[in-house]
């Protein structure tokens, strides 16, 4: 809209009549509704000393997007250690193998506190490092790429070979080509007696993923992370394939990168898990990172040691945001704090808006509109409520329920959050008829006792799987018999 005397007058808090006055005295006589120019506008303030701030038209999100990109020809890039992900079937050996990864790496005595997950972690191989990126499965890996957020450089597929190529192993070759990174086999559980190696090639080929060793381009490194045969050189070969691919950054400029994970701890407030990609992070920077911001108060290592700064490839745990960020959100260090909260405040609205028109809305076919039409509306609704101890885990969880649609019953989702399950959220269950699910999270005494009273049913859970077992039965059990 036009800046208009009006406008001006309401805008600054200052009577229209001095405005006017000011425009008279440099010849121009105006009434209320005229128009005026930005530097009109500008002077006025100036003359009356009144601050005033025009919106520059800037675009902070086009510039942000920028600073993602890595020009080939900047001088001061170095190489950067390699960031990895390991996909596989379940039991086929990954938290072992990830666990052989680490303790090899950790001082005698240490060992014993590496149970833990942790979202991100490096393991030094001839004096290099290797970056581990530890995604709760298959579906946040997807998920986290279709966000833009395409952190790995490079996939570890781990294939039993007692077991060989399974449902899962297919779902994570399709991630790694839609991905467009390399992939190398881990051969595993090769300690096994009488396992047969040709067998999984076989199915491995079968998905078109060619074991170098029959002439393609995937090289298999047989593994074991029972007895840790061949992860020297599964490092080996990993430092390989990024020596031949050259990944590089520029340490000297101001970081850019993407949470993995985050969450709330106890003292520490937010506490976010970051994959810098390019500069290099500091203590007291200024950080955007979706609709969170501030200055990095403080930064830990893999191992929980605080450090001051970090570099290329290099996770690190932050703490010092206003709130829990998403993961798969870049964060951006900003020059000022200012640009950051304006910048957060912006996305906070677009955020609200979005999940108001995603919450319940999955868009509708035009049979369901035209059986609508007709009166004979058909779908049945499933109601649910999710809660979740990360973003990492809800987005996981979210993007399993919605593969499990089915066109006559459909997991309608009214809210979700990360977070123990809270009054709020059974009041909506209450209302909406929902089912709260919490996974991996508790619920508050007083929730709990909310859900008693009004009969909100809670279901706790601490496995996806389990999840998404319940609630494919629970709809198969809403399916209209068959006449
Ligand atoms: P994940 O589901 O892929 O993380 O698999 P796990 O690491 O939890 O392993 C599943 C089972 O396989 C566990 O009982 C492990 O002890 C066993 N296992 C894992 N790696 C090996 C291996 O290299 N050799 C043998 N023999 N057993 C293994």
């Amino acid at each position: 809209a036009p800046i208009t005397v009006r406008s001006l007058s309401e805008g600054m808090g200052r009577p229209a009549n001095s405005i006017l006055q000011v425009l008279f005295k440099a010849g121009r006589m105006a009434t209320m509704n005229d128009s005026l120019t930005e530097e009109e506008a500008l002077e006025i303030a100036l003359e009356l000393g009144v601050e005033l701030e025009i919106k520059s038209g800037r675009d902070l999100e086009a510039e942000l997007e920028e600073l993602l990109e890595i020009d080939e020809d900047e001088a001061g890039l170095a190489l950067r250690p390699p960031v990895v992900t390991i996909l596989g079937h379940v039991d086929h050996g990954k938290t072992t193998m990830v666990d052989r990864l680490r303790s090899g790496n950790t001082a005698a005595g240490e060992a014993g506190g590496i149970t833990q997950h942790i979202a991100a972690y490096q393991v030094m191989h001839n004096g290099k490092a290797v970056t581990f990126v530890d995604t709760p499965g298959h579906a946040a890996f997807g998920e986290m790429r279709a966000r833009g957020a395409n952190v790995t450089d490079l996939v570890i597929l781990v294939v039993a070979a007692d077991d060989g190529v399974m449902p899962q192993t297919e779902e994570a070759i399709s991630h790694a080509k839609a991905a467009e990174v390399p992939m190398i086999v881990a051969l595993n559980k090769i300690d096994l007696p009488g396992v047969d190696e040709q067998k999984t090639l076989q199915g491995l080929a079968q998905q078109n993923v060619l074991p170098a060793e029959w002439g393609g381009d995937v090289e298999v490194v047989r593994t074991s992370g029972e007895t840790g045969q061949g992860l020297d050189e599964l490092l080996e070969t990993i430092q390989l394939t990024a020596e031949l691919n050259e990944y590089k950054a520029n340490p000297d400029r101001d970081a850019v990168g993407t949470c993995l994970e985050a969450f709330r701890n106890e003292g520490r407030g937010p506490v976010s898990w970051f994959i810098v990609q390019n500069g290099t992070l500091k203590v007291g920077d200024v950080v955007l990172c979706g609709s969170a911001y501030g200055k990095v108060r403080a930064m830990y290592d893999d191992r929980d040691n605080p450090i001051k700064k970090a570099g290329p490839s290099m996770p690190v745990k932050v703490s010092g945001l206003d709130e829990v960020p998403a993961a798969g959100a870049h964060f951006f260090v900003l020059k000022s704090l200012e640009d950051a909260r304006e910048l957060a405040e912006q996305r906070k609205f677009a955020g609200r808006s979005e999940e108001l028109a995603s919450m319940n809305q999955r868009p509708q076919t035009f049979d369901e509109i035209m059986a609508a039409a007709r009166g004979e509306a058909e779908t049945t609704d499933l109601p649910l409520i999710l809660k979740a101890d990360t973003p990492g885990s809800l987005q996981a969880l979210k993007a399993e329920l919605l593969n499990l649609d089915n066109p006559e019953v459909r997991v309608r989702l009214k809210h979700s959050g990360v977070g123990p399950v809270n009054e709020s959220d059974v009041r909506l269950a209450d209302t909406a008829a929902a089912v709260i699910i919490a996974f991996h999270t508790e619920t508050d005494p007083r929730a709990e006792q909310l859900a008693d009273q009004e009969g909100v049913e809670i279901r706790d859970y601490q496995i996806i799987y389990e999840v998404i077992d319940d609630i494919r039965s629970e709809l198969e059990g809403l399916l209209k018999p068959e006449q």
